[in-house]
């Protein structure tokens, strides 16, 4: 690095009008400011990418204020410390940190995660299965699923990061494991992680097999997803049901209210009175109290190989975009990096 440090960065150019498109990013490089005292300046190695950017995107309330036109866009990334002013780092650590989509970042050191250690799992997964999304999925079993040993639970998107994460545990905890995911591909790889049942959510009979694949109901639907996935499920529901609403990805480019056809709610509500149903919205963050164990169990599960994880690894910082897209639109096979070495 020379003595002024520089990033190549991508910004947020627009906003988006439903799906994102490239001329919603903009590459750019840019000089950053020396750090300061207090200051680290990291260069990013990997950066997750995750369906919550979506929403960063628009402007209106969210639990987290969107991205500002112009600023380079939010995300986690495994970064080394290059330069520190900052009292008990040192050049060449690791930590996980709100990097951005860009090649290097000043930041203050109180800002930063956890220290990665490079001989301990593989970097990439503090950004995976032994990082946000891994968490998500057991944090929220543990809070609000509640599962018991022969209950059934139905989860999509179930061969990303959270989805298989929560196939896997509820597996380990004797659930029956109804797994869904988009295409041939993704299903055998679900039959091979050990669920029940694998199905496709495109197949055109998807709601009839859910049904057959529950015979004795759903007792949990851990929601990644909503759209016609939760349209098949909402019939097969038991009594008592718990259902985690983790994300609605099917509805994150959908502008404004418009949502075509009857209002539905009131049906909605008169189930959930009627089969008592347990319907809880949650952010990861709420369960910070959770982390410690999590951190220890998942480091054991994953080593003994009784929790396995697949990544899609993309290279080059300039392919981020794209990648994103495929995210919302089911392209990518796996937790979804962007290795920027
Ligand atoms: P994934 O890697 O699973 O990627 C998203 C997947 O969603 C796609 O690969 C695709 O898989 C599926 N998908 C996209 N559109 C649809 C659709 N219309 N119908 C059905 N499936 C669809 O992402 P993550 O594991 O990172 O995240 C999963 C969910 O968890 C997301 O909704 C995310 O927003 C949420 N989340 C929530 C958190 C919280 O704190 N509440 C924290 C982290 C994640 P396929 O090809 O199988 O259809």
């Amino acid at each position: 690095m020379a003595d002024q440090p520089t990033t190549t960065r991508i910004v947020l150019a627009s906003r988006p009008q439903g799906a994102p498109i490239a001329a919603n990013f903009r590459l750019e490089q840019s000089p950053l400011p020396a750090p300061t005292a207090g200051q680290v300046l990291l260069r990013n190695r990997y950066l997750s990418l995750d369906p919550y950017m979506r929403g960063r995107m628009d402007e209106g309330p969210s639990y987290a204020p969107p991205v500002a036109v112009g600023a380079v866009m939010e995300g986690q990334t495994v970064a080394e410390v290059l330069q520190s002013n900052a009292a008990g780092i040192a050049v060449g650590e690791l930590f996980l940190a709100p990097g951005g989509w860009q090649t290097h970042a000043v930041l203050d050191a109180q800002v930063l995660g956890r220290r990665l250690d490079p001989a301990g799992l593989p970097l990439s997964t503090a950004l995976g299965v032994y990082g946000m999304p891994g968490f998500t999925a057991y944090s929220s079993l543990h809070e609000i699923a509640r599962l018991q040993p022969g209950e059934t639970l139905v989860v999509a998107a179930a061969t990303g990061p959270v989805g298989a994460t929560v196939a896997q545990l509820a597996k380990l905890q004797g659930a029956r494991v109804v797994a869904i995911a988009g295409g041939d591909g993704k299903r055998a790889y679900l039959q091979s992680l050990g669920v029940d049942v694998a199905l496709d959510h495109r197949a055109a009979d998807f709601a009839a097999q859910l049904r057959a694949a529950v015979p004795d109901g759903i007792d949990v639907y851990f929601e990644n997803v909503g759209g016609h996935v939760l349209d098949a499920v909402l019939p097969l529901l038991n009594d008592f049901a718990r259902i985690p609403v983790c994300g609605t990805i099917a509805t994150y480019n959908a502008r404004g209210v418009e949502h075509p056809g009857p209002d539905r709610l009131p049906a909605l509500f008169s189930q959930i009175l009627r089969q008592r149903l347990t319907v809880r919205g949650f952010i990861v963050h709420d369960f910070s109290h959770l982390w410690p164990q999590f951190e220890r169990e998942m480091a054991h599960w994953l080593r003994e190989g009784r929790i396995q994880y697949r990544e899609d690894v993309v290279e080059g910082l300039q392919n981020a975009p794209d990648a994103f897209f495929g995210l919302l639109q089911g392209r990518n096979f796996g937790k979804l990096v962007v290795k920027l070495d």
